[in-house]
């Protein structure tokens, strides 16, 4: 499937917009969305779906402030992809990083045959939602009708560098941390947490997962938090300014001492 120069709207038809979700809380809203899929037949399955969005919400929260979410699956539904928008007045609360009800919903499943996608999507997302002028027409939308045109203007174009929407270096602490526990675990609870690691490596491109399986080999850790501007990994100081850009972005930054990934600390203690 050929994604450059392509539109949202090449997934998105305007049945797959739900102007008033009904639903009160996370899961109803996910549940409700996955309806309209199922009874579209662009999914079969809504429970096998509705799990695994569910496990990755628990992971960490989709909803990435301004009243925007992005619950997501990566499965095999017999399709590319399959998209699904909604809209809730009132607000669900989707535990958002910045506290905010979500009003917003964008649900994605992707097939796994299809490597990139996944990131691709989310790129272009990324420049229309991080666009308050965008954002604020998605969200005063005043009927169905213009939602859908809202939506349909976002373009799938690659941006020259890639803008990262899901902190690929908090899910990598994620991972860490499973990692970590799943050494000690009992051999019933070392399945569980495999589950729980095998939903993150599914988001993560394989350079960044090889690099991090070969640190955690060697340190029995990949990722490290850097504080007052330090690498805690290393304890060396890291480049001027870096440490205030790993603060602000959602990218992968690497200690140049030990070649660790950094992550800020404030966002390991969240
Ligand atoms: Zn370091």
């Amino acid at each position: 499937m050929e994604l450059q120069g392509s539109r949202f709207a090449d997934f998105l038809k305007p049945g797959q917009v739900v102007y008033n979700l009904k639903a009160e809380d996370k899961i109803q809203a996910v549940e409700e969305l996955l309806d309209v899929l199922v009874k579209l037949k662009l999914i079969e399955n809504k429970k096998p779906i509705l799990t695994r969005v569910l496990d990755r919400e628990r992971l960490e929260s989709t909803a990435i402030g301004h009243g925007v979410a992005l619950p997501h699956a990566r499965m095999d539904t017999g399709h590319d992809i399959a998209v699904v928008v909604g809209r809730s007045a009132a607000g669900i609360d989707f535990d958002s990083v910045d506290k905010k009800k979500v009003h917003i919903i964008i649900l994605i499943v992707w097939n796994p045959s299809i490597p990139g996608l996944f990131n691709h999507l989310f790129a272009g997302l990324a420049q229309f939602l991080r666009n308050p002028g965008f954002r604020k027409r998605l969200l005063e939308a005043k009927n169905k009708t213009e939602l859908y045109k809202v939506i349909s203007e976002i373009e799938l174009n690659l941006p020259v560098q890639e803008d990262k929407i899901i902190s690929r270096a908090s899910l990598l602490w994620k991972l860490q941390e499973i990692e970590i526990q799943k050494k000690k675990a009992p051999k019933a609870k070392k399945k569980e947490l495999q589950k729980k690691a095998d939903l993150i490596r599914q988001e993560l491109d394989v350079a960044l997962l090889d690099r991090f399986d070969r640190l955690m080999e060697r340190y029995g850790f990949a990722v490290a938090e850097v504080e007052g501007g330090a690498c805690l990994g290393c304890f060396i100081n890291v480049a001027t300014g870096m440490g205030s850009a790993i603060e602000g972005s959602n990218d992968i930054y690497v200690c140049e001492n030990c070649g660790k990934f950094l992550i800020s600390k404030k966002k390991t203690h969240q």
